[in-house]
């Protein structure tokens, strides 16, 4: 039925990912072969051992430890193992032969996508990477292809499942960040060493690569400002709740006009107050969600697993048919472009408003002494909320804060927007003034509706 010849597929990896996508290509070779125009032969599966005991029930005869071998002579290469070495040698061993990549290694792409995209462009390959970035839901190909006749603005994204299940059990649970992070490694959410998710590690290395494709300029991850969720306390989430708001970690990247001028982009990670209102807010348990501002479209928003085997497997298998039409049907591989090429700002020129709690010392004068560093700094405050500190029921005592009694009273102050220097240096200022007892906590907030 099928007068192509079959396209040759080697993967390299049978982990959570490699493993679904080895059986959805085996179980549904006919459909596949349908879509594509030819059969999708997978000839072989390179792993670290190839006697371990797999979740998914493989043919034993396709696995090697030999990857390089197992490259050569193939039409299209999987990558799903994870890690640079050897997978960037491999990928690059791939490409050199002419072979088409497909890859769901955020790590490699955000680190060393522009030198293997270069590669891929010169031998006239493809290197596709939809699965690198919120797991099962099509943002990549969104932004490349859908978006490309548009203007995209800004994107927020909560990109990791494993800090947003965290912060939402903190939310709807009242549990403590310790125990979310418990719950969450029992539950597989969490890998045994955390660092990468809540340092907003992986977080950062996906708003690189979103920052790249959105604004056609090439995004090293290191100048992604990162924060991660590891000094959120329930404090701040029960403050920020009693305000309307939900704490998130956002990955940012939007186009920014400097007060001097300078068009360019920011792209940066961060918790942030999100309205409860904002569909971001109620994206809840380990799910993604990505929302895109265009100039045209206007406000999208992207939704789903952005994790888990087969999940996961969707999007690395709607790259491989891709790539095999093209292989069928013949035509130019989709090059990535960085012709716009604009600086990258730092954190503290974009603008924001933050959201400062404050515990003051409870004696006359302190509300116009704490007014008046918001006005040295040239900040101003939209909303201000004030608690007497240590009041059994918490309850508010409007006045207070100036009343003259003793101890203490928390302010809960909101600020207009004002550049980031300037905000963090205010924060600091205020933590240092003597009428100021501690800071308790200062998180920004985003996705203005
Ligand atoms: P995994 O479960 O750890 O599996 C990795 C696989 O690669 C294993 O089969 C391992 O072989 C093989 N491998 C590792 N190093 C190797 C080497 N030096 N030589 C040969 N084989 C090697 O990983 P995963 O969770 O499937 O993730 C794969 C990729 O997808 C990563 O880049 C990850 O970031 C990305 N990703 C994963 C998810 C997810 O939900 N898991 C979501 C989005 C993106 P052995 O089995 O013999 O050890």
């Amino acid at each position: 039925m099928n007068q192509n010849r079959p396209i040759r597929v080697a993967l390299l990896g049978a982990g959570s990912v490699g493993s679904q996508v080895a059986r959805i290509l085996l179980e549904n070779a006919d459909e596949l072969a349908a879509r594509v125009g030819a059969p999708l032969l997978l000839t072989g599966i390179a792993v670290r051992n190839v006697d371990a005991k797999r979740d998914v029930d493989l043919p034993k005869e396709l696995f090697t430890d030999d990857a390089e071998r197992l490259i050569l002579g193939s039409d299209i290469v999987i990558e799903l193992m994870g890690g640079i070495d050897p997978a960037k040698g491999l990928i690059s061993l791939a490409l050199s032969t002419g072979a088409d990549v497909v890859t769901a290694n955020k790590a490699l792409i955000a680190a060393h996508g522009p030198e293997l995209f270069d590669q891929a462009r010169r031998v006239g390959a493809q290197l596709t990477y939809e699965a690198a970035v919120a797991g099962a839901i099509p943002i990549i190909r969104p932004l490349r292809d859908s978006l490309a006749g548009d203007r995209v603005e800004r994107i927020l994204g909560i990109v990791n499942g494993t800090t947003n299940f965290i912060l939402d059990r903190m939310h709807t649970r009242g549990d403590s960040l310790e125990e979310a992070l418990r719950i969450a490694t029992d539950l597989g959410y969490a890998e045994a060493d955390p660092t990468a998710d809540i340092g907003g590690y992986d977080a950062q290395q996906k708003a690189a690569i979103l920052a790249s494709i959105a604004f056609h300029t090439e995004v090293p991850v290191e100048l992604v400002h990162r924060e991660g969720i590891t000094e959120i306390t329930i404090e701040q989430i029960e403050r920020a709740k009693a305000a309307g708001f939900v704490v998130k970690l956002l990955a940012i990247c939007e186009r920014v006009t400097t007060s001097d001028g300078v068009e360019g982009i920011s792209a940066r990670v961060y918790p942030a107050l999100v309205d409860t209102q904002h569909p971001l807010a109620s994206v809840h348990g380990g799910n993604n969600a990505v929302f895109v501002q265009a100039q045209a479209a206007g406000d999208l928003m992207f939704y789903g697993a952005g994790a888990g085997g087969v999940e996961t497997a969707s999007a690395v298998l709607g790259d491989l048919v891709s790539s095999a039409r093209r292989r069928v049907n013949g035509g130019p591989g989709l090059g990535e472009s960085t012709h716009a090429d604009l600086p990258v700002l730092e954190v503290g020129e974009i603008t924001t408003r933050y959201q400062i709690i404050l515990e003051v010392h409870d004696r006359p004068g302190v509300l116009a002494e704490i007014a008046k560093v918001f006005s040295d700094f040239g900040v101003s405050v939209s909303t201000l909320e004030q608690r007497s500190t240590g009041s059994a029921d918490g309850a508010a005592t409007p006045g207070h804060a100036d009343g003259g009694s003793e101890g203490g009273a928390t302010l809960v102050i909101g600020t207009h927007a004002a550049t980031e220097r300037a905000l963090s240096a205010l924060a600091e200022a205020l933590a240092a003034h003597e009428a100021s007892r501690r800071v308790t906590g200062v998180l920004r907030v985003e996705g203005a509706l």
